[in-house]
């Protein structure tokens, strides 16, 4: 892109345009390339994103421990790290000097190659309300303070929304959702997080699917978090079925899988109240893409098999959680917000991870 063209798309005048250019050359985010001159005259700059040059740190902090990933621009994972966490014993201190060591040595690694950004998918464990352990919430500000690079910091479901959109580098709006021990529900609005999620995801729980349901805690009758969640399924499964306590959601998957008449309809019940509220929010919210991540094959298939039975403006996957490596997400979340964002067609993944259960 020339100065001229820069000038004309950012509606800036021509200087501004090329002293813009000059410093992202100097950020060593782009350079410069020497072009003919198409009338007559000297031949002019253009400048083009370095991205080969390019490189972003992921990770993710969970209560169990922390993943961490070097990346290059298209995602590729050039380092891979972490360590285990028992937060019982061992101190935030700790923790935060062994994240900023792997920050160190990672950046040691890209040797003269840039780190655009670093990217933090924080478990909603480590945050209040819900964290009981000391917390992680700071963890952004704290890094921004040891280091002189960007830090971007999401929860890991908004997060895993940048390993979808590496897929559909142009669809703007992506919902991902994934039935756990809470309802996790993941939003990208025009590319970016909305500052709401949060509230967006407390709706979506209390959607009401189910009319002759109980009263829920929220005064509503019949939410759908009741139906989905890991625990809401179990408690349902062991009301009919008389379980021990210990009966997990992985036992519960199993059943499922083995064809018990009693499990398959709770599985069944759960598929589409999920779906209800899934389609209900993608339409409000305008989405163009649709993910969700189940834990249970039979839940994944009914939900395709549902919205390929209907009319939807949207498009929908769902697939195993496990084939998103959340580390590689945070990674992918900083490109984008440094890089990506402003020359999206270069980024195709050239593997899709999409595929259909
Ligand atoms: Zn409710």
């Amino acid at each position: 892109m020339t100065r001229t063209e820069i000038a004309e798309k950012a509606d800036l005048d021509i200087r501004t345009a090329a002293a813009y250019a000059e410093e992202l050359c100097r950020a060593g985010l782009a350079c410069a390339v020497k072009v003919p001159s198409t009338s007559k005259g000297r031949p002019g700059n253009a400048y083009k994103p370095d991205y080969e040059k390019v490189k972003s740190i992921g990770l993710a902090l969970t209560i169990n421990g922390v993943d961490a990933v070097l990346c290059d621009i298209r995602g590729n994972i050039l380092r891979r790290g972490g360590f285990s966490v028992n937060l019982e014993s061992e101190s935030k201190q700790t923790v935060i000097q062994k994240i900023l060591s792997i920050i160190t040595a990672y950046t040691a690694a890209a040797g003269e190659d840039k780190i655009a950004g670093i990217g933090v998918a924080l478990s909603r464990w480590l945050r209040p309300p819900l964290s009981v352990y000391d917390i992680f919430e700071d963890l952004a500000v704290i890094i921004n303070k040891h280091v002189d690079i960007p830090v971007f910091c999401g929860l890991p479901i908004s997060v895993d929304t940048y390993a979808v959109r590496r897929d559909y580098p142009s669809y703007e709006n992506i919902l991902v959702v994934h039935p756990g021990n809470v309802l996790e529900f993941g939003v990208q609005i025009e590319g970016d997080i909305p500052a709401d999620n949060r509230r967006m995801e407390y709706e979506f729980s209390h959607y009401p699917v189910d009319p002759e349901g109980e009263k829920c805690y929220c005064g509503k009758i019949g939410c759908l978090e009741n139906y989905v969640t890991a625990s809401a399924v179990v408690e349902r499964f062991r009301k009919h079925s008389g379980q021990a306590k210990t009966f997990s959601f992985s036992d519960f998957v199993d059943r499922v899988a083995a064809g018990d008449v009693v499990a398959t309809k709770i599985a069944r019940q759960m598929g589409t109240f999920l779906w209800q509220g899934v389609a209900e929010s993608a339409i409000r919210l305008k989405m163009r893409v649709v993910t969700v991540f189940t834990d249970c094959d039979y839940v994944s298939e009914l939900i395709m098999k549902l919205y390929s039975s209907g009319d939807y403006p949207f498009e929908c996957v769902a697939f195993d959680n496990k084939r998103i490596v959340t580390a590689v997400a945070a990674a992918e979340m900083a490109s984008f917000k440094t890089v990506i964002n402003y020359c999206p067609q270069i980024f195709c993944r050239s593997s899709p991870i999409k595929s259909t259960v």
